[in-house]
């Protein structure tokens, strides 16, 4: 990669979510790194899921007030001011949005929202050596992006040990797209994320920041605002201030291997008004969300076991199955405090699993994920539980799926009529995602559906439908954009996706 000047990562103080103080700090980082937006201006902020159940998951609306309005501040040329977001948990993006309070903080700001399951998902060839596959697809305003601002929130994750910057990237694809690969090779997919679009500019949420869990951290209390523009040089200072080797998150390794900057912070320039040592003074003690889930449900009434996933040199299954249901768990125990007290004793089973599995009479044994598999006595029975895992060369982004959260409940309640009165269940799908662990524990426990959560049962209702009128008509005009071939993006840095001299670059569409 051909890095001009060595990248620079700013450290700022900020005690108050107030978006007057954080222009001003935004706006004079820009300054000092030299940045004036231009043509399409896309922001995306991390906003995987919000409102009153997820207080510390999001980029907080004040932070984004701060940053466009310094953004437009800077502007040469402005074509188009958006931020754009896929959300998670398979709610619509207009629901996080919502309970975000980010309609009116768009409105005030100027700038045009993006909800990018609704928009046309554009094809991106791939052609690195390490690739998981030869294309992908993001929503069209990320392909089209002159001038792209990532604004993550600075949180700890149970699948990725942390979510910084490059993390931040996994909603830059809609549903369908995003769940492939969303397992043992999660880290890999994110690495190969980066070739989409690499960010002009980065500004990360650390006011609070979030540690021990991803949707549903616990608060703490940071101060700072910390920006930059290279992905890699970023998270490795964010990872030095919570006192985290850079090399030990994969994600992180494999993007610094393939080019996409350097970890070292000899490599780096530091400036700011906090130094290193100081912001690691604050960060002290600081959780990350890297626990298996054995470990996780401990002194609880659901005991898991997890094996290895289908992988010669991987144990466990880091970014699929396992770590969805520790999320599930606590999405659960927000909506509904009896949570624990209801769930009978229940066993729970990831990959290829060998060991005891100790379940007594009218306890049920759940096995979870197509690659699930299990050969012995439970309960003084002979079972035996066959895998069902796909190889992932047989998946295609092309005939990509995904069902919304309605269609998921309504096969959940299909299924739970055929296997209520069975000790042993089986829930297929790889992964099965936390939306789905959701609906199971909810059966398993009798427990309140956060999805008719009183309070946001209307709204939630009318965001889904306005998203479902609104992805029949992209994807009719997506169909119409796929069959006039895939997308070169010819962004800022090019020479990390071209095509080795003599290859093959038609794409099926
Ligand atoms: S089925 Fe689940 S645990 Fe197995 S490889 Fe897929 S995501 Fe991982």
């Amino acid at each position: 990669m051909n890095q001009v000047t060595r990248p620079q990562v700013i450290i700022r103080h900020c005690d108050a979510y107030d978006p007057k103080r954080i222009e001003t700090i935004i706006r004079e980082g820009l300054e000092e790194l030299d940045l004036r937006p231009y043509g399409r201006t896309l922001v995306k902020p991390n906003v995987v899921a919000s409102g009153k159940h997820f207080p510390h998951a999001y980029t907080r609306p004040e932070f984004m007030e701060g940053v466009v309005n310094a953004l437009n501040s800077r502007a040469e040329n402005l074509e188009e001011l958006a931020i754009g977001e896929r959300c998670g948990i398979t709610v619509p993006t207009r629901f996080s949005f919502k309970n975000a309070d980010y309609y009116p903080m768009a409105k005030r700001v100027g700038a045009k929202l993006y909800h990018f399951e609704e928009e046309t998902q554009v094809e991106i060839p791939l052609y690195h050596e390490e690739r998981l596959r030869d294309s992908f697809f993001t929503p069209e305003p990320i392909a089209k992006a002159d001038f792209f601002v990532n604004c993550p929130k600075f949180k700890a994750h149970p699948w990725t040990t942390v979510t910084f910057s490059l993390k931040s990237y996994i909603g830059i694809q809609d549903d369908r797209h995003r769940l492939i690969d969303h397992d043992h090779k999660l880290d890999e997919k994110v690495a190969d994320l980066q070739y989409i679009i690499q960010p002009q500019f980065i500004a990360i949420d650390a006011i609070t920041a979030g540690e021990g869990r991803m949707l549903t951290p616990i608060p703490f209390e940071m101060n700072l605002i910390i920006m930059g523009t290279n992905q890699v040089a970023f998270d490795s200072v964010c990872c030095h201030i919570i006192g985290l080797d850079p090399l030990s998150v994969p994600h992180i390794r494999m993007s610094h291997e393939r080019g996409f900057g350097p970890v070292g912070l000899d490599a780096i320039d530091i400036s700011g008004d906090v130094t290193l040592e100081e912001a690691q003074e604050r960060s002290k003690d600081f959780r990350v969300g890297l626990i298996r889930v054995e470990e996780y449900f401990e002194g609880t009434n659901i005991k898991a076991y997890a094996g290895p996933p289908p992988s010669d040199s991987i144990d466990y299954c880091w970014g699929g199955c396992p770590g969805a249901m520790e999320e599930a768990i606590e999405i659960m125990r927000l909506y509904d405090t009896k949570t624990d007290e209801k769930m009978p004793k229940t066993h729970i089973v990831f990959g290829n699993y060998e060991g005891e599995i100790d379940a007594k009479p009218g306890e049920k044994v759940v096995f979870i994920g197509d690659c699930t598999k299990y050969k012995g006595d439970i309960n003084g029975n002979q079972v035996e539980i066959k895998s069902l895992y796909v190889d992932r060369s047989k998946k295609s982004p092309h005939s990509a799926q995904s069902d919304d959260i309605f269609v998921k409940m309504i096969a959940m309640e299909k299924n739970w009529m055929g296997m209520k009165k069975q000790d042993v269940l089986r829930i297929a799908g790889c992964p099965v995602s936390v939306a789905e662990q959701v609906l199971l524990l909810i059966k398993l426990g009798k427990l309140k559906n956060p999805y008719f959560d009183p309070g946001d049962a209307i709204t939630f209702t009318n965001c889904y439908f306005k998203t479902r009128t609104q992805n029949m008509i992209s994807r009719l005009r997506g169909k119409a954009y796929q069959e006039a071939g895939p997308t070169h993006r010819g962004d800022a840095r090019p020479e990390l996706n071209l095509p080795p001299d003599g290859a093959d670059t038609s794409l099926e569409a």
